[in-house]
């Protein structure tokens, strides 16, 4: 399976994607994804997608799978929260994890909670949700980091996940497109790339980018 650190490895760490909702932009389906990380020592969410709809974003007609409906997914079993960014698709199912700390950049929530069409307000701060704020970098557990990239927002963050001899990227709205990996643009696209990464999972795209795309996109040039 795709994103699966290689068997053998020391400490088994997966990246599982998971659809959480469709929406319509520029008159194409875009999915939503968030991505579960399995670790020894804890089970992270990155991003909780949208789990209702709301007027200020009819226009996008979203349709929604919400994990709290999904069979198999688990989400008593989720330890620790990181929102990549407080954008409404990537925070709206943050009410299910009341209690459980949600890991994000301070200067995102400060804009989310004081910027008018920002996002969704009521999503940000609905009851029992819990933020931990960072300043910066921080290691979330052993072999999984979290690293500031501006550029989609100002506090946008990555999940860096290191194990097994590979680096596994959980990049949120950080790249949209894998176009803006291939060649970067903002400083966070820019980051990304000078990990050097095997593989970058987007929360709008089917699969991972990966730099052999990278390569084929500039041999096509
Ligand atoms: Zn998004």
């Amino acid at each position: 399976m795709t994103g699966e650190v290689p068997e053998g490895s020391s400490t088994a760490v997966t990246v599982t994607p998971v659809l959480v909702a469709e929406l319509l932009a520029d008159g194409e389906r875009m999915p939503v994804y968030v991505h579960v990380i399995d670790h020894p020592d804890g089970r992270v969410l990155v991003d909780t997608g949208l789990t209702q709809l709301h007027p200020a974003v009819e226009d996008m007609d979203p349709r929604l799978m919400p994990l709290s409906t999904q069979e198999g997914f688990d989400v008593a079993g989720i330890d620790v929260v990181v929102n990549t960014h407080l954008h409404f698709d990537h925070c709206g199912g943050n009410h299910l994890f009341a209690g459980k700390p949600v890991y994000v950049q301070g200067v995102e929530l400060e804009e989310a909670r004081s910027r008018d069409d920002y996002t969704i307000r009521a999503w940000v701060d609905a009851p029992g949700v819990d933020y931990v704020a960072v300043d910066g970098g921080h290691e979330l557990l052993p072999g999984v980091r979290l690293v500031p990239t501006p550029g989609h927002t100002q506090g946008s963050q990555v999940v860096v996940v290191q194990a097994g001899g590979r680096s596994v990227v959980v990049a949120g709205d950080t790249a949209v497109f894998y176009d803006e990996l291939d060649r970067p643009r903002t400083e966070g696209q820019r980051l990304i790339r000078e990990l050097a990464p095997d593989e970058v999972w987007l929360s709008h795209q089917h699969e991972p980018w990966r730099p052999a795309n990278a390569s084929r996109a500039v041999l096509a040039d």
